[in-house]
């Protein structure tokens, strides 16, 4: 055989990786400016399933009308209704014995279960059909940046190498994170040793069918909305499992736990562990006791969280999972996607049409790294602590969700598409919600640990379920809001205050700075202090502390509105 072929040619933007965060940057350039000249390189023939098939509401809203799929996702995959969480102890027995927090109507704002195999494809080619070249199967193994200049990429295609320019490269690599390791820019995030395994599975009961309705008719009548197409969450102790259904009939069944909290099966193939470790609980035991994973489907990945300390340059910009991974819980992962590639594709328009670039890759570094580092520092940074637990669970989804409605899903809604370029946490207008997210979520995973320590973790696991309206964007909003930080409220003024000060400390998650060296000196830069100084913390908590101790002799007389003041949880 001779030497291989190397072949040039030259385009405006290459894409590496065709799924959907490559193919939806490929479409947004090219509606903008359609003689772009736009290839994606994509490495597998087909796209097989994939993890990402829950969408939540500003991926719902990039999906159906950015990227004009509403049709296509109403025909070919399933309208989500919302989250639920099911809980359990020791004394839970059965599915209807678990405790439940979920929506008790349909969903207000519109969102999907997604096959992913069927929806990259389907982006790829609406790319594809906007005037895109894809050179498939092609594999590109290195890229010489130059700054400002044309970037070269080395394709693989069989047996041919090419060498093709590009002013832009657009990784959209997904965890291969072709630049970002190939630069030296990836960073493990230790913070968070989380691992996932996963499969999708056929033979899971229907939620909503005769079968269970017959077996449990109260636990069925509870809810007036569809249970099955909801993302249902399992959760116990240093863990949760999704099962999110498929057009078709699959079932997608994967768990995700904090490597420090909890130990995984040791024996067995990986499907036998994994449908194993959940028949621990009642609700999966019960839906997959016939159930059976397809054959080459199960899956696991360690150590799930990490960054790019650079997200673009003078001729490139990471999207999607290629920049940045931070957890599956709440799904933000195609949320990120719409951030990346909307930004990256104002970046590339924005020079196309002859605007200076320095400024604004700079802002885009900024932007990115201090969303990502705030994102996963109030919604995820020893999260696993407290799941499991009813109690704080409930609270933290009603202030987390309620928050993420009023301040991050309703601006696409209210200022459209130019709303996504900027990311969740950029702008100094969240700097009291990032802290007010992380204050709570830190204070919950402390009581979490006094709670083990007590033996009181998880005491409404059992029997108990909290069914709401659901949020939407309305102002109206504002009062479910305002009763769940009530609830916390009490929880700190009943419990709390045994760990008013302690800190997170020996025997629990280290607590080190995240090392975001971009991030922490364009902010000092910008006069944003990242973290509030300790002794301004102590003497806040301290005040916190005594006004609290004050108020609760006012308070106790309302001690037998604690039922209302909770929310409408009801025991059975
Ligand atoms: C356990 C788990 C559960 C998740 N659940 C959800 C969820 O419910 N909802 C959600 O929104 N997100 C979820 N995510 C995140 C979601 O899966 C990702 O954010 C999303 O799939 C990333 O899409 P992407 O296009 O960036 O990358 P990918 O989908 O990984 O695509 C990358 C593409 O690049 C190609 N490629 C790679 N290297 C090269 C190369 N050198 N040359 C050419 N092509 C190349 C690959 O073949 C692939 O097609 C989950 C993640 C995990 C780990």
């Amino acid at each position: 055989m001779g030497a291989p072929e190397i072949k040039e040619s030259s385009y405006d933007v290459a894409i590496v990786g065709g799924a959907l965060a490559g193919a939806a940057s490929a479409i947004l350039l090219l509606r903008e400016q359609p003689k772009l000249r736009v290839l994606i390189i994509e490495k597998s023939l087909v796209f097989g399933r994939r993890v990402g098939e829950a969408t939540v509401e500003v991926s719902g809203y990039f999906l159906s009308r950015v990227l004009g799929l509403t049709q296509y996702l109403n025909e070919a995959h399933l309208v989500k209704q919302g989250m639920r969480f099911w809980f359990y102890n020791n004394q839970t027995q059965s599915l209807d014995e678990c405790s439940e927090v979920g929506g008790r109507y349909l969903s207000r704002v519109p969102a999907y279960q997604v096959d992913r195999a069927a929806l990259d494809e389907e982006v790829l080619r609406r790319a594809v059909g906007l005037g895109a070249s894809l050179l498939r199967p092609g594999s590109v193994s290195r890229i010489a940046l130059v700054p400002g200049g044309e970037q070269v990429l080395e394709v693989k295609q069989g047996d041919q190498l090419r060498k093709i320019s590009a002013r832009w490269v657009i990784d959209a690599s997904g965890v291969a994170a072709l630049l970002a390791r190939q630069e030296g820019w990836w960073r493990p995030n230790t913070l968070h040793p989380t691992t996932a395994v996963w499969a999708r599975w056929t033979g899971v009961k229907d939620w909503d069918g005769f079968e269970l309705a017959k077996k449990y008719p109260q636990w069925s009548m509870a809810c007036n909305g569809i249970r099955a197409t909801a993302t249902n969450h399992f959760v116990g102790p240093g863990w949760w499992a999704w099962c999110i259904p498929l057009k078709g009939g699959d079932v997608s069944i994967g768990v995700v736990f904090d490597q420090r909290l909890m130990g995984w099966p040791e024996n067995g193939s990986l499907g036998d562990r994994l449908k194993q470790f959940l028949s621990r609980h009642p609700v999966a035991r019960e839906l997959m006791a016939e159930a059976q994973w397809r054959e080459g489907d199960v899956h696991w990945r360690k150590n799930l969280p990490y960054y790019s300390t650079t997200f673009a340059g003078d001729g490139f910009v990471l999207v999607g999972d290629a920049a940045a991974f931070l957890d599956p819980f709440y799904s933000p992962g195609m949320d990120w996607i719409s951030f990346t590639t909307s930004a990256a594709a104002d970046l590339i328009l924005a020079q196309q049409k002859g605007a200076a670039v320095a400024a604004r890759v700079n802002k885009h570094n900024q932007d990115f790294s201090r969303s990502y580092s705030e994102w996963f520092q109030a919604l995820y940074q020893d999260k696993y602590e407290y799941m499991g637990d009813f109690d704080l669970m409930r609270l933290a989804f009603l202030l987390d969700l309620g928050l993420y409605y009023l301040g991050v899903a309703s601006q696409p809604y209210k200022r459209g598409a130019k709303a996504l370029i900027e990311p969740v946490f950029s702008t100094p207008l969240s700097v009291p919600f990032f802290r007010l997210i992380r204050a709570y979520n830190r204070r919950f995973a402390q009581m979490a640990r006094s709670r083990h320590r007590r033996d009181q973790w998880g005491k409404h696991n059992h029997r108990f379920r909290f069914l709401f309206q659901g949020y939407t964007f309305a102002t109206s909003n504002a009062w479910p809001l305002f009763r769940a930080f009530r609830g916390w409220f009490w929880l700190e003024l009943t419990e709390g205050w045994r760990t008013w000060f302690t800190r997170l400390g020996p025997g629990g998650i280290a607590r080190v700075p995240l090392d975001l060296p971009r991030y922490w000196d364009a902010t000092r830069a910008a006069g944003i202090t990242p973290l509030a100084p300790a002794l301004k913390a102590s003497t806040l908590r301290f005040s916190f502390a005594f006004g609290s101790f004050c108020s609760v002799h006012f308070l106790r007389v309302a001690t037998k509105l604690r039922r209302w003041i909770g929310g409408p949880t009801a025991r059975w």
